[in-house]
């Protein structure tokens, strides 16, 4: 890898970011005190800081390097349409063979019956579509009062008003007046945190059932939709009991309820298949999608949309969209992704290889006296910490100031992993080899260590009465 040093010195980057860069889910000030680390160039599954740190990328930047940094077929593709058509819309009678080629591939490659794509730029503008799309479709048949979404507490689907009212996230709703009306949360199937003394099976049973009771509570004919990540991913990596999605579709099939899967991490490889739902076995009539789609090469979503819905649809003017709706040159970057996950078996490589290495490296650090168990799907895990792993207690102190610790760890080790709560979350690119995992162990376990010995220290490892 090359080390690019014809930028400003570490400390004046930090000092302008300081004063001119507003971060996302940050807080500004405090991290301008500290500074933020500068990420100079990338290969595979290493970034490189402007001090030449090598850094493990355990997260795959926000969960979407799928294949990995540094690809030039990517790079080729992006160049290639920028000279040939770097812009045009898709609003007006027109469209363009990017947009044409990109929506046909991922029909084929979403399971049977979903084969319309409406493009967005990300996650969050996917989901505003969804939320339209569910209210229109049941108004078209004649029942504008079935505009009800029903989605989960702790659920993650976006920042915006729309998606982010979708999401479950209490500390986002307190900012800016969200959720917008007409939304309802019901408890998540996380088995770990909530499940106290039942067996995940029927906690994951009783979990669905809030779906049946949320429903019966607002009126069968007000509920438009349900939203939920086959497998929650910002929440936690939050993998629900066998029991739970069965129930879901059986709940959604008996009340006409449409089933939205939010695929943004799941989609595309993450969990061994190209879509969550099939791995949980379920069969949404829509499905989001980004991050993994183009790789984060560029920014690109969208909503894959079922026969039935998109007929309602289509018969009239749906009255959205937007300017980079199906962008040939991010369309052109996600097929080049495509293309490469296709031509390498990306998911044979995942199935056969990564996914059983890494769950084999997790399964060693879950030996760890503060790692609490595993949880685990194809290539997004995470890992409770906890001061007891019998009775899987939470800390006395704070929930997340253990995982803020061994994350700040993980970072002293040139390794990226996320916490959320004292949950350590991991989610590298697919292309991932056994080596390369081997580095994230060793980095891992000495992040481990180090965090026990200064809980040990702080006489930090007592847990919540
Ligand atoms: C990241 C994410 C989103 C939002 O995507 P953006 O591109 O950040 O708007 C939506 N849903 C899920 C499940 C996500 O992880």
């Amino acid at each position: 890898m090359t080390t690019i040093s014809n930028h400003l010195p570490t400390a004046e980057l930090q000092a302008l970011d300081a004063a001119h860069h507003m971060h996302p889910f940050t807080a500004n000030s405090e991290l301008g005190e500290k500074g933020a680390r500068v990420i100079t160039s990338s290969k595979g599954v290493f970034l490189k800081d402007s001090d030449g740190n090598e850094i493990l990328d355990a997260m795959a930047g926000l969960w979407c390097v799928n294949i990995g940094y540094g690809r030039d077929e990517l790079v080729q593709a992006a160049t290639r349409q920028m000279a040939e058509l770097p812009y045009y819309n898709t609003f007006f009678n027109t469209t363009h063979t990017p947009a044409i080629a990109l929506a046909a591939e991922i029909a084929k490659l979403a399971p049977e019956g979903l084969n319309h794509v409406f493009f967005a730029g990300s996650g969050s503008e996917a989901n505003d579509t969804n939320i339209r799309m569910v209210r229109t479709y049941w108004a078209e048949k004649g029942q504008p009062e079935k505009s009800h979404i029903i989605s989960r507490k702790n659920a993650y689907h976006g920042s915006s008003v729309g998606s982010g009212s979708l999401g479950g996230m209490t500390y986002m709703h307190a900012q800016g007046g969200m959720p917008i009306p007409g939304i309802h949360h019901i408890g998540q199937p996380d088995w770990w945190t909530e499940g106290g003394e039942q067996t995940p099976e029927d906690f994951g049973l009783a979990r669905a059932q809030e779906l049946e009771a949320k429903i019966l509570e607002l009126g069968e004919e007000k509920v438009a939709a349900f939203i939920a990540e086959p497998v929650q991913g910002a929440g936690g990596v939050i993998i629900p009991p066998a029991t739970y999605w069965p129930e879901i579709q059986r709940i959604c099939d008996k009340y006409e309820i449409l089933l939205i899967a939010d695929e943004v991490i799941c989609g595309f490889g993450r969990t061994g298949n190209w879509f969550g739902a099939t791995t949980v076995g379920i069969k949404p009539h829509i499905m989001t999608i980004a991050k993994g789609l183009s790789s984060g090469y560029a920014p690109i979503g969208g909503s894959i949309v079922c026969d039935e819905v998109a007929e309602v649809i289509n018969a009239v003017e749906f009255n959205h969209g937007y300017t980079y709706s199906g962008h040939p040159v991010c369309a052109a970057v996600a097929m080049a992704n495509l293309q490469i996950m296709q031509d390498e078996n990306l998911l044979d490589h995942v199935n056969n290889v990564a996914a059983p290495a890494l769950h084999a490296a997790l399964n060693r650090l879950a030996e760890h006296p503060l790692v609490g168990g595993v949880n685990a799907k194809g290539m997004m895990a995470s890992l409770p910490l906890t001061p007891n792993k019998e009775t899987r207690a939470s800390f006395a102190m704070d929930r997340g100031t253990v995982g803020f610790i061994c994350r700040d760890r993980c970072f002293a080790n040139n390794l990226v992993m996320r916490h959320v709560g004292d949950r350590m979350i991991v989610s590298p690119p697919l292309v991932i080899t056994p080596e390369e995992i081997e580095v994230f162990y060793t980095r891992a376990k000495t992040a481990l260590d180090e965090t026990y010995k200064t809980l040990q220290d702080g006489d930090m490892l007592k847990s919540a009465s």
